[in-house]
């Protein structure tokens, strides 16, 4: 039996539904079966029971996974955006740092081998992120070849520290594929931007800095971190900023 529970109303109908299924059952069981003491209760409540709490693990089930769906990005599983704004820390007494990294020439990759072939570099990606961060780091993708990665407890130069690391890491660890017109390993690169995340802001304006940082690494050679600077960082953010709304494919 399926049952569509969904308004106020609709409770209201499933419990009267319930107790005059109980007044039912027990009066026929009690005046046809003579059951004595609990027994008429017990045979009603026990079959009740089981069906709504399968009901009410199938609604877990549904509600775990819609969490799950809101809080990863499905291509990469690292966070979402959302996920990420939800968990920016509130604890303004610690340095936290912003990197914003983009995949270099991403659209050429994509074009040379193919969009499954970009897909897998962007969950290869998100794993040499992921894997090359702190537990306490969070590791989200913003959108497209885009992602963003908040290290609380993190100075700016720390965080610079970092971004070169990851930067290396990602020059020294190609993706390899076994599809498309190339095969082997294909090498990647990516840029960083790096802000802090200071007392009282927002992430967004954290972002924009970092976005700002980044600009200069592209157009500064890509494969590199820069560190924003508010007297070298002047120009506005790159066209398809990370500040902006993406749309993940
Ligand atoms: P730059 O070095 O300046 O960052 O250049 P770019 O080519 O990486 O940047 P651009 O913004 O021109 O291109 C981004 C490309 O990322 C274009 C788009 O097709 C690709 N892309 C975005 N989302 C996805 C995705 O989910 N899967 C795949 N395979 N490609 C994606
Ligand atoms: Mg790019
Ligand atoms: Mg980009």
């Amino acid at each position: 039996m399926h049952w569509q529970i969904e308004t106020a109303g609709d409770v209201r109908r499933f419990a009267a539904m319930i107790c005059l299924g109980v007044l039912v059952a027990d009066a026929l069981l009690r005046g046809v079966a003579l059951l004595p003491g609990a027994l008429p209760a017990l045979m009603i409540a026990a079959p009740l029971s089981y069906a709504m709490g399968q009901r009410l693990a199938a609604s877990q089930r549904h509600a775990r996974a819609l969490e799950e769906a809101l809080h990863h990005d499905p291509l990469t599983g690292v966070r979402s955006r959302a996920s990420l704004c939800a968990s920016v820390p509130g604890d303004s007494a610690r340095p936290c740092a912003v990197i914003l990294a983009d995949i270099d020439h991403f659209k050429v990759f994509n074009d040379r081998h193919g969009h499954a072939a970009g897909d897998l570099a962007l969950r290869h990606f998100a794993g040499l992120l992921r894997g090359n961060c702190r537990n306490s780091d969070l590791v989200a993708r913003l959108g497209g070849e885009e992602f963003v990665i908040l290290m609380p407890g993190t100075t700016m130069a720390d965080g610079l520290r970092a971004a070169n690391r990851l930067a290396r890491r990602i020059r020294q660890s190609p993706v390899f594929l076994d599809t498309g017109p190339v095969t082997g390993p294909v090498p990647l690169t990516a840029s960083f931007g790096v802000a802090a995340l200071l007392p009282g802001d927002t992430l967004d304006a954290s972002l924009k800095r970092a976005d700002r940082a980044l600009y200069r690494a592209k157009g500064t050679g890509r494969d590199r971190a820069c560190l924003h600077d508010p007297t070298l960082d002047t120009a506005p953010t790159r066209p398809q900023s990370a500040a902006q709304p993406h749309h993940s494919t």
